[in-house]
């Protein structure tokens, strides 16, 4: 995953520098449509006194993914005040709609950062949320009117990354057979035992799974 980081510097108002333990991660969209509003955009901005108390861990767009902030320190993004679960505990994302941009690659590049961190940070789904979870604001708001598919999506890329890392423990004379058993639908998890993967290879050979 090509991360680039661009850290706020220390002492900034918006880089308060508490130790945060990440059991959420927190989805935002900018809200700003102007060209130019990509993912280094907001690192600039995010850099600069502008910014003001505000801040969160990665921008994501159809381009890049920039880092402000290393994730085990807090940003001030959920409007749940200085102590709330929102800013003290969760990974804040925020996914760009430069109208210069793509907006659908931009919220794809999202979701697979939401899957690294994830794992990374061993991060349930349960706990992937929206901003309004924590303070009601209408964000992110080109993904809240359709949330569910979202997470399903999560899920989904989630569930793909897990069968390629277990696909890689099947012992190579059996993953062509296995692999057919996979696609069939048949099985959801390659790995097994060796008379699972004997059986695997003479349902091939017999080609009852052709
Ligand atoms: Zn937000």
């Amino acid at each position: 995953m090509n991360i680039i980081q661009d850290f706020i510097p220390k002492g900034n108002r918006n880089r308060p520098g508490n130790t945060m333990n990440p059991r959420y991660i927190t989805v935002h969209n900018t809200g700003n449509v102007n060209n130019g509003a990509n993912a280094l955009g907001h690192s600039n901005f995010i850099k600069s006194l502008a910014a003001g108390s505000t801040s969160w861990h990665y921008t994501v767009d159809d381009q890049r993914i920039v880092q402000h902030l290393p994730t085990n320190e807090n940003g001030w993004h959920a409007g749940d005040g200085g102590h709330g679960p929102g800013n003290r505990t969760s990974i804040g994302i925020e996914i760009c709609e430069n109208a210069d941009g793509n907006y659908a690659k931009a919220e794809e590049k999202a979701v697979e950062l939401i899957v690294h961190l994830m794992e990374t940070h061993n991060i349930p789904v349960e706990n992937v949320v929206s901003h309004k979870k924590w303070s009601n604001k209408q964000c992110p708001h080109r993904i809240l009117p359709r949330w569910g598919a979202f997470i399903e999506t999560i899920k989904e890329k989630a569930s793909e990354k897990t069968v390629a890392k277990r696909f890689d423990e099947v012992p190579d004379w059996a993953r062509p057979s296995v692999k057919k058993l996979m696609d069939r639908g048949i099985i959801g998890d390659p790995v097994g035992d060796a008379t699972f993967y004997r059986i695997a290879v003479i349902l091939d050979r017999l080609k009852v799974i052709a």
